[in-house]
């Protein structure tokens, strides 16, 4: 079966959830990243694994997006969220109205898996960003068996993921929204892994119990705050000290997400939501750095959604070429960094630290430091001249 070797499989999981003999797993390739893999012992060539493959299947049947500004009303709600707190708005929504929301979670082990919510203790689990390639697991199964059940059901992913859910669910459900990240592309699973060891490495006695890549203790911005909860101690530390983080950049991304078929215009889903960079740049008062999402309505059962919301939120539309401006993966896939290959093959491969795989492969070049830094020197240039004219007036 070729759905074991393609270059660009998202391990979106559709071909594991669609083997009627259970023949396929999901297991991390070399770099970490989650790819079919098949018992050929229990495979009967049906092909089915081939056929719900979205890859090159699954076409957009929306149109161009409208943009909007969202802020989520309950700021209690919203600071536990990595933007503005919309996938809160519509999941609340759903909940209420008995449906069932699919999202990610960490699991005990601190690993990302989809998950599924039945009230707002487990619902609150899948707020914020985890900064690593999820496992959808079963819930593909478990999703279209709620949705024959006819219970309303809201399922958010990356965009290869939904696509992943929509091929496999074939038709086209009425109680079925879809909610899409904007998406930056994905880290390995044995990526975090490596820099959950390192952390750990000489804190013997602690267990990581949470992690939250978008904390907003130092505010919301583009500027990342990470929190590590241990068993016995909360750790704040600077996303731009931290290796993962800096690795997330372009180092670490999944194959797939350089060249992503469904992080594009016309979006799949029926919602994306994103963070509004750039925000001040378009209207100040939406930002109070608390936080700001970018929702897009890619269509009317979105903006039927959005319809409910409306009065639980600070909503504004936005002209998408300003919500595009600052935020290209909304149009686009990320690029990968020169060194990448290298970086995943010293640390994936070569067994290397993380941390010394980012000092290693994301140096920055003199030249480009000398760029950075000329600004400022050329301003302290300046007051040195002003401040030396000044005395000898003096
Ligand atoms: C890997 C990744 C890359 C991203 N890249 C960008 C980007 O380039 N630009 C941008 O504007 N926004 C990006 N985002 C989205 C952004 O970080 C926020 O998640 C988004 O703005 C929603 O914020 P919120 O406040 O509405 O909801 P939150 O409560 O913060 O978001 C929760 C939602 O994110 C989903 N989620 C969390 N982790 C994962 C995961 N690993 N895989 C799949 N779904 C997940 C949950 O299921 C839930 O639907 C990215 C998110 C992820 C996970």
């Amino acid at each position: 079966m070729q759905v074991e070797n393609k270059t660009n499989c998202t391990g979106c999981g559709a071909c594991y959830n669609v083997c009627p003999v259970n023949a396929i797993t999901m297991q991390g390739d070399t770099y970490g990243f989650y790819k079919p893999v098949i018992d050929k012992s229990k495979c009967t060539n049906c092909g089915l694994c081939e056929k719900i493959c979205p890859l090159d299947n699954y076409k957009s049947k929306n149109d161009e997006p409208k943009a909007y500004a969202l802020i989520n009303k309950d700021e209690t709600t919203r600071l536990k969220c990595a933007s503005g707190g919309a996938f809160a708005a519509f999941a609340k929504l759903v909940l209420e109205q008995n449906g069932i929301v699919y999202g990610v979670v960490w699991n005990d082990d601190i690993v990302a898996i989809h998950s599924r919510a039945k009230n707002i203790e487990q619902l609150e689990k899948m707020y914020s960003s985890k900064y690593v390639q999820a496992n959808t697991l079963d819930t593909f199964k478990q999703a279209k068996k709620d949705l024959e059940d006819g219970t309303f059901v809201l399922y958010s992913g990356t965009p290869c993921q939904i696509a992943g859910l929509k091929s496999y669910l074939k038709k086209d459900y009425e109680n079925l929204i879809t909610i899409d990240l904007v998406c930056h592309g994905v880290p390995s699973p044995l990526i975090l892994e490596k820099y959950k060891q390192e952390f750990l490495k000489n804190k013997p006695d602690e267990k990581i119990i949470n992690i939250n890549f978008r904390s907003k203790k130092r505010g919301w911005g583009s500027f990342y705050t990470l929190i590590i909860e241990t068993n016995k101690k909360e750790y704040c530390i600077d996303g731009s000290k931290s290796s993962y983080l800096k690795a997330f950049g372009n180092l670490s991304l999944n194959t797939s997400c350089l060249d992503c078929q469904f992080n594009k215009i016309p979006r799949i889903t029926d919602i994306t939501i994103g963070d509004f960079w750039g925000v001040n740049e378009f209207d100040k008062s939406l930002n109070d750095k608390k936080g700001t999402s970018i929702i897009l309505i890619n269509n009317d059962r979105g903006q039927n959604l959005l319809n409910k919301i409306k009065t639980n939120c600070k909503l504004q539309e936005v002209p998408l070429n300003v919500v595009t401006k600052r935020n290209p993966n909304i149009y686009s896939s990320s690029k990968a960094h020169k060194n990448r290959e290298k970086f995943l093959e010293y640390v994936c491969i070569k067994n290397n630290t993380l941390n010394s795989g980012v000092k290693k492969y994301l140096k920055i070049p003199f030249h480009i430091v000398i760029y950075r830094l000329l600004p400022q020197f050329a301003k302290n240039f300046i007051k040195y001249k002003i401040l030396k004219m000044e005395k000898l007036n003096d």
